[in-house]
């Protein structure tokens, strides 16, 4: 049986990928052997390495200026290689410390440049996002680094500012929402929470910004060098183009961008409204024009009752709910391949619990 998994990442996929890869495995179209096992420059691999750079574009409706770079290292990388090709002598660069993952970009930048926060969302125990007004952006600021949806405190971002050129780790709802390209010279986040396993980093990066990139670093943090040799300057993470080529078809054949934006609003309102009706049993934290379409977090009266309600729901077969670590209640992470029947299945659990 399969469980139906809220796991924050790596997480759920669409079961139809994963037996196609299954299918597909040991004898990779005849071949005589996997995908796994043949060279990156090989016909086979080039194809799916090409299809899947072709379909980021299509889904995420990217503009012709931006190339798109498949990467390792996660969005962690991203923190350091941002500030290192982009920002330039006596620029400095403005970021939201909206929760986690914007405060741990902002430090990892301080290493390499001059960063500030533009906004600090820990005096509210980062329960909101900022508006624009909210922000402040000071001289020769470069960017301004945005963090389009904090996976652990569940709040999403819902107005992109307009103040400075943005910089966006969309890492955890990744191609879910349309985006005003206009206004960003990059953006980047990790595929193993909305579009496939870990291991592949997808940057969509202004091919105007990478003509004044920092040069002098080494090869591999260069963004100018892996667009030119179209993310194949080293040996890609072949298996995780692979099956995220596979989930982006996956993402057509739903309807594309706009079709998965409406399904996770739908996902998210499903448990934000059992946790609304619940006369305060449960617990939302997170302001409501901030809150997640991906990550909803909520409390129940006592530790002792979120303990027993993860318990029954594992033995439902609903698995990893817990909240993260650092702030402890509950999380269901309900990213693109969760299916509509698995958040009505934790939506009646939490109203039988109750
Ligand atoms: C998961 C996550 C990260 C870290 O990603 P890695 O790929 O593990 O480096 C960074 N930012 C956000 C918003 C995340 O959700």
């Amino acid at each position: 049986m399969r469980a139906i998994n809220f796991s924050a990442g790596p997480c759920t996929l669409p079961l139809d990928v994963l037996e196609e890869a299954q299918d597909e495995l040991v004898d990779y179209r005849g071949r005589g052997m996997s995908l796994l096992e043949m060279s990156h420059r090989s016909p086979e691999y080039e194809a799916v390495h090409n299809e899947a750079l072709d379909l980021s574009r299509e889904i995420f409706g990217a503009p012709d200026e931006f190339a798109i770079l498949f990467l390792q290292g996660g969005a962690s990388l991203q923190f350091g290689m941002v500030p290192l090709n982009l920002l330039g002598p006596g620029q400095q660069a403005g970021y939201l410390a909206s929760g986690a993952w914007g405060t741990k970009a902002l430090e990892d930048a301080g290493h390499h440049g001059k960063a500030y926060a533009a906004w600090d969302g820990a005096d509210s125990g980062y329960t909101t996002m900022p508006g624009p007004e909210d922000i402040e952006i000071r001289d020769n600021t470069r960017y301004l680094h945005v963090t389009s949806n904090e996976t652990i405190h569940g709040t999403r971002l819902s107005e992109w500012p307009n103040e400075a050129r943005l910089v966006a780790d969309m890492s955890s709802d990744y191609m879910s929402r349309a985006i005003p390209w206009d206004r960003f010279d990059l953006v980047y986040g990790g595929a193993q929470k909305n579009l496939g396993p870990a291991g592949l980093t997808i940057v969509f990066v202004r091919h105007s910004v990478l003509e004044e990139t920092n040069r002098d670093l080494a090869s591999y943090l260069r963004y100018d060098i892996h667009a030119a040799k179209n993310s194949l300057y080293n040996t890609p993470p072949v298996f995780a183009i692979y099956m995220t080529g596979k989930t982006l078809k996956w993402i057509q054949r739903q309807g594309g961008l706009a079709a998965i934006e409406k399904a996770a609003q739908a996902r998210s309102d499903l448990i934000y409204d059992v946790i609304d009706g619940s006369d305060g049993y449960y617990r939302g934290p997170v302001q409501p024009g901030s809150r997640s379409h991906m990550n909803v977090v909520f409390r129940l009266p006592s530790e002792e009752d979120e303990a027993r309600f993860l318990g029954e729901a594992v033995a439902r077969n609903m698995l990893n709910l817990r909240g993260h670590r650092s702030v402890g209640g509950l999380r269901a992470s309900l990213y693109n391949a969760m299916p509509m029947e698995g958040v009505e299945a934790l939506a009646s659990f939490m109203s039988t619990f109750r």
